[in-house]
């Protein structure tokens, strides 16, 4: 159904309003995807340094125990994802199109899958340090897509002061509704979550954002917030990005994020609500970061769910599971149509990241050609961080790279906006990402060089 802005909701400027086929799996209760046979864990699941084994080939090892601890500040935990034996530790095809060291185990066919150490963790008696540890070593990541590890975004930097948590449950990607369900399913995981980052954070008050096409999951929440917790769930207009952090923001707290600083530089810290859950059940029941809710869906695919997925379970497996694939499927992307990521491989996992399998036929996938730009600006109407994307998709084209710095190119949160509005069929988005990527490159090299 086609979204119109209600001029009374409150959201962030410019955007746009993609039809969001969330109709086809809104309505699904989460299922629970079979063990199969083999996982493949690559060590790197996040943002930042990669994972170090503490587990061998021939190993037996149980779900949900630590086998690769994490190396420096910035990385994480990686849990067995099932009861098995690892059988190898070697690069295997990971989802961005690398070959990636990984550590595969296979299934222990007579073990029941329980949980290897599940025990409830006095929280309340932890200090922020210690509860930062258990996030840290339980493999928690943004489960949003971004898979940044979580408790770096929960360290508060010395100097600075966090008053909102802001719990980002917009899922505003057309198609998904992991969250949604999440939402729906387990709204207590998320209060307790809360009540963790909020200790951690030593924040005032915490929001949950919430978009309108999702009214049963702002209804219930609203319900179930506790008395004692100073939460309020915020109702959006329907608008893409605003899963965006800085857009989030703007649309709950009005306030704007200036361009070059992080959400903490307004006193804000933003997490998913996938993540949030995580972390309440981490400290209820012990459970690791080891499987995740996974929208799959889209025309290619016959039975659309929302499946719950250990972590490193093939795609191929997960394909078979639902139904097996349309013969007219051309396209399988990790994410939503907007951001994700095309897969070229059906051996690849289900990454920590990986919030929902798209499936496209030929209908959706068509290659329209590219005309000249004919300077209709619709695309800086759309820009959510008022780019000029005509004028840096010129410079593009001309891989005048540098002087898109100019034009604050490294502002661009990549939500192709610009591309979808486009009547030229300018792959806008595309040639940002190349240029943002070369240019960090380079920037990378100089800091290097002195
Ligand atoms: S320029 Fe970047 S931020 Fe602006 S609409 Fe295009 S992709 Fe989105
Ligand atoms: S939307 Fe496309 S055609 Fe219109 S100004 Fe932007 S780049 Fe040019």
């Amino acid at each position: 159904m086609f979204s119109f802005l209600n001029r009374s909701e409150k959201t962030f400027r410019h955007g746009i309003h993609p039809h969001d086929y969330k109709e086809m799996t809104r309505n699904i209760p989460i299922e629970r995807m079979p063990f199969t046979d083999e996982v493949i864990l690559p060590l790197s699941q996040h943002l930042g340094n990669p994972s170090r084994p503490v587990v061998k080939k021939g190993d037996k090892v149980y779900r949900g125990q630590l086998i690769a601890e994490p190396v420096g500040f910035v990385s994480t935990g990686l849990h067995a994802s099932m009861t098995g034996t690892v059988v190898a530790i070697e690069p295997r095809h990971h989802p961005s199109g690398r070959m990636v060291e990984s550590i595969v185990i296979k299934k222990d066919p007579y073990s029941p899958q329980t949980l290897f150490h599940e025990h409830k963790t006095d929280w309340e008696n932890l200090s922020p340090q210690d509860l930062l540890e258990v996030i840290k070593r339980g493999g928690f990541v943004g489960l949003g897509g971004a898979a940044f590890p979580t408790h770096v975004k929960l360290t508060v930097p010395e100097g600075k002061r966090v008053r909102f948590l802001m719990v980002n449950a917009v899922e505003c990607e057309p198609y998904l509704t992991s969250d949604h369900r999440l939402m729906l399913e387990n709204p207590e995981a998320i209060f307790i979550g809360i009540r963790i980052v909020q200790k951690i954070l030593n924040s005032e008050k915490t929001y949950i954002g919430v978009e309108t096409n999702k009214p049963d999951a702002i209804e219930l929440l609203r319900e179930r917030v506790p008395a004692d917790l100073n939460c309020e769930v915020v109702p959006l207009a329907t608008k893409y990005p605003q899963g965006a952090e800085k857009m989030l923001i703007e649309a709950v707290l009005h306030k704007e994020v200036p361009s070059g600083k992080l959400p903490i530089d307004v006193h804000t810290v933003v997490n998913n609500v996938g993540t949030i859950a995580g972390i309440g059940e981490i400290f209820q029941y012990g459970k690791p970061l080891i499987e995740r809710i996974v929208t799959i869906t889209g025309p290619g695919i016959n039975r659309p769910t929302n499946l719950m997925v250990p972590i490193g379970t093939k795609l191929s497996d997960v394909i078979e599971y639902c139904g097996g694939l349309k013969e007219n499927t051309r396209q399988i992307l990790f994410g939503g149509p907007m951001m994700g990521a095309p897969q070229l491989d059906l051996e690849v996992p289900i990454m920590k990241g990986t919030s929902g399998i798209l499936t496209l036929t030929e209908e959706e996938v068509q290659i329209r050609p590219e005309y000249p730009c004919i300077r209709c600006l619709r695309c800086v109407d759309a820009c959510p961080v008022y780019l000029n994307p005509s004028r840096l998709g010129q410079l593009a084209k001309m891989r005048l790279y540098e002087e898109m710095l100019d034009f604050h190119i490294m502002d661009c949160v990549e939500c192709g906006s610009c591309s979808y509005v486009c009547p030229s069929n300018i792959p806008l988005v595309q040639r940002f990402r190349v240029a943002k990527g070369l240019l960090r490159e380079k920037m990378a090299k100089q800091k290097k060089a002195g």
